[in-house]
């Protein structure tokens, strides 16, 4: 059990890859804090099961990322953070609206800023603790008709580079997870015929499973990885070589 004891947050974290990861630490001895948007019952269900606390938040919101930093400062620690939630606004950028940027910005890059932000100022205090952000392929290689999508998971590398810098003296690591192509509802919105093409280019042939991201989330979360930071540890079965 590699983090008994410890708190971590999954933003996200009540369906999809961040239910896998809210899975994997709770197994590994965490308590989960899971925070969801909309899912309301999947996150009530998953916190009932896994002896957790779901808690509200829309974390691409300044009052949201604090009620749930709040939420789970008052369970005494925050030894683990996972900036999962995300969303795409897919289009090619000549069509490409400024409320379509913006938002994906919102969620994706300001919204991962400021949990950085609020719960290093926890981990500080404490001289420990691991974050983790969800990247992504297409912030590493680009893809067309992801501009927003992509700049904001690359710009999210880069704050995770600088954070890790700034931090690794106190103890606290910070480390992405960048997952290629994921069997989960983000992946299963997509035309068929795009992602049957994804699937023969990828090495492996196949989709990978939110389970797989979840594992690797968990080595870094776990003192198993103390001496791992300012990475971006690619999960997509070859894909990105
Ligand atoms: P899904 O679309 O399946 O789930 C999105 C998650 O984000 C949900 O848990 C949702 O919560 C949450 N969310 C959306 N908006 C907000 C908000 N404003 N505040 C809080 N939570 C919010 O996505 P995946 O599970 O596929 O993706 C998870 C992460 O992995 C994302 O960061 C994504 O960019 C990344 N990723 C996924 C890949 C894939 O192939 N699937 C590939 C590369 C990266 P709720 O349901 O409560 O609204």
């Amino acid at each position: 059990m590699h983090l008994t004891g410890k708190v971590a947050i999954i933003t996200g974290g009540a369906r999809g890859i961040g239910e896998a990861i809210t899975r994997e630490l709770a197994a590994a001895g965490a308590r989960v804090v899971i925070n969801y948007a909309r899912s309301a019952a999947a996150a009530e269900a998953l916190a009932a099961e896994l002896g957790g606390v779901a808690v509200e938040a829309d974390v691409s919101t300044p009052a949201g990322a604090k009620a749930l930093v709040d939420a789970a400062r008052a369970l005494g620690s925050i030894d683990v953070l996972v900036n999962n939630a995300g969303i795409t606004k897919d289009g090619l950028m000549l069509r490409m609206s400024d409320e379509d940027w913006r938002g994906v910005m919102d969620l994706n890059l300001d919204g991962v800023f400021r949990m950085c932000r609020d719960v290093s100022a926890v981990m500080l205090s404490q001289r420990r603790g691991s974050i983790i952000n969800i990247t992504s392929l297409s912030g590493v290689r680009g893809n067309a008709g992801q501009a927003n999508y992509a700049a904001s998971k690359a710009a999210v590398a880069a704050l995770s580079r600088s954070l890790a810098k700034e931090l690794a003296k106190r103890n606290i690591r910070v480390n992405c997870v960048a997952p290629g192509f994921i069997d989960t509802d983000m992946v299963r919105a997509m035309d068929p015929r795009i992602v049957e093409g994804v699937t023969q280019a990828v090495p492996m042939r196949r989709l990978g499973k939110a389970s797989e991201v979840a594992k690797v989330v968990r080595f870094l979360a776990s003192d198993d990885a103390s001496y791992v930071t300012g990475q971006e540890w690619l999960v997509d079965g070859g894909l990105g070589v």
